[in-house]
């Protein structure tokens, strides 16, 4: 057995030797397409040339300097790729090593704007049930996953309350319109400011497009303005946490490019670095940092890899390759016909309720029957059986569920690299449609 402390202890995990564009191999061989392995993270794929030499470049002249006395030209270079041209008024970005991290960040960032501007009464957060925003103890006093939170509930902080998500496959009542049913959401959260006092709110924090706990699942149109409103008409800060919907991954570079909103607070990771290098960030408007510029004129935050070289460097590439191979073109392209591959295979499937997503990044939500919507009991492990039909047929895919609210139905990601061709996007359904079918 391995020494490595693994996600499971009985069973040691394959060992991964090789990535090549998008497929991963094992040290038996076994051939596996990164279809999504675990969560949207290896966006170009694997092995990419120049990300690569990016790398091998940057450690040739510079490994680390500590930020408490230097900041680094990669570091520099990124936040001016990522927030140079300000977009929705982002000013300004920090860099750490994970979304966790930057999540964190978020949440501090945003209580010392408000301590900056003299509104330290400003202490409660607003997020969503069934969101996930990382594993530490703050971002996941902020997650709504219940299955993630109950093992450390009485740790977790009690700053955060949760409100519905936009989950219209399930909570839009049968004679709801999209209009009403966005209407009840938002009369929810403004009960929920009002109910916590509007002056003590900093902000609302949510993903954009749900990723790991509801599977892909995007918001109506009109839900983003309608918090943004929320938001605004109480003061308080929009948080958009786009670790996984977010670095092109839907279509767009940003997924808030979509739904007609601006966030106060940005948060990426993942797609980012592409995993290449362990990276992730905040982008931060540019009327918070002047809240704090003309106050303290300080982040009081920080750690020992925040705006790492070589990270900086690798997310750099990242972000060049994209805009050289305009890759956000294929990913709009390839999910177009992602999007109608997984139709043809699901779209009268029994076991399959609903199929949703945006760009290279859908998911199927797996019942019992489509008309009912029933979800399968929790003790089945559909997720593990999905996973191991997958991964035995040569696919890595991300599912989830099985959560302790059972309200949840399980459901499976695809999540491919943006360089995934037509090919390879049928092969991927074609290996997807066959591991499910094997699980139920
Ligand atoms: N936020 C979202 C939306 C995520 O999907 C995740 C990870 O899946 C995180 C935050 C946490 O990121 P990390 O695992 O890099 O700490």
């Amino acid at each position: 057995m391995s020494h490595l402390v693994h996600r499971s202890l009985r069973q040691d995990p394959p060992i991964a030797v090789r990535g090549e564009g998008i497929w991963l191999y094992d040290r038996d061989g076994h051939a596996v397409i990164d279809g999504s392995g675990g969560a949207a993270v290896a966006c170009l794929g694997h092995g990419n040339a120049r990300v690569i030499e990016a790398i091998k470049a940057q450690l040739d002249q510079l490994s680390y300097a500590h930020t408490a006395l230097f900041s680094c030209e990669s570091a520099e270079r990124l936040a001016d790729i990522m927030v140079g041209h300000a977009p929705g008024g982002l000013t300004h970005a920090y860099f750490c090593s994970s979304g966790s991290e930057a999540n964190e960040a978020a949440i501090k960032l945003a209580r010392q704007y408000f301590l900056e501007v003299e509104q330290p009464q400003r202490t409660r957060f607003i997020a969503r049930r069934q969101s996930y925003h990382g594993n530490t103890l703050g971002a996941l006093s902020a997650s709504g996953n219940a299955m993630r939170r109950a093992p450390y509930a009485p740790l977790l902080s009690p700053a955060f309350s949760h409100v519905s998500p936009c989950y219209a496959y399930r909570d839009r009542g049968g004679d709801e319109t999209d209009a009403q049913y966005v209407a009840r959401l938002m009369a929810e959260l403004e009960a929920e400011f009002q109910r916590l006092g509007p002056d003590t709110v900093i902000g609302f924090i949510a993903e954009p497009v749900v990723g790991a706990t509801l599977g892909c699942a995007t918001a109506l149109p009109g839900y983003f303005e309608g918090v943004r409103a929320v938001c605004d008409r109480h003061g308080a800060l929009l948080i958009l946490d786009e670790v996984m919907s977010g670095m092109g991954r839907t279509g767009t570079l940003h997924a808030w490019e979509q739904e007609a909103v601006t966030p106060d607070i940005q948060i990426v990771a993942k797609g980012l670095g592409a995993g290449y290098q362990p990276i992730g960030g905040i982008l931060v408007h540019g009327r918070v940092i002047e809240g704090l510029a003309a106050g303290s004129g300080a982040f009081m935050h920080g750690h020992t890899y925040q705006a790492h070289p070589v990270a900086c460097a690798a997310a750099v590439a990242v972000q060049q390759v994209i805009a050289e191979d305009r890759l956000l073109d294929n990913v709009r392209a390839m999910g177009a016909l992602l999007e109608q591959r997984l139709v043809e295979r699901f779209g009268n499937h029994r076991h399959v309720g609903d199929i949703r997503g945006r760009g290279l990044f859908w998911a199927i939500e797996l019942v019992t029957d489509r008309a009912t919507k029933q979800v399968f009991d929790p003790a089945l492990k559909l997720n593990e059986r999905v996973k191991r039909e997958a991964f035995g047929r040569g696919l890595a895919c991300y599912p989830m569920g099985g959560t302790i609210d059972g309200r949840l139905g399980d459901h499976a990601i695809l999540a491919p690299p943006y360089i995934v061709t037509a090919e390879q996007v049928d092969l991927i359904v074609d290996r997807f449609g066959a591991a499910i079918d094997a699980a139920l």
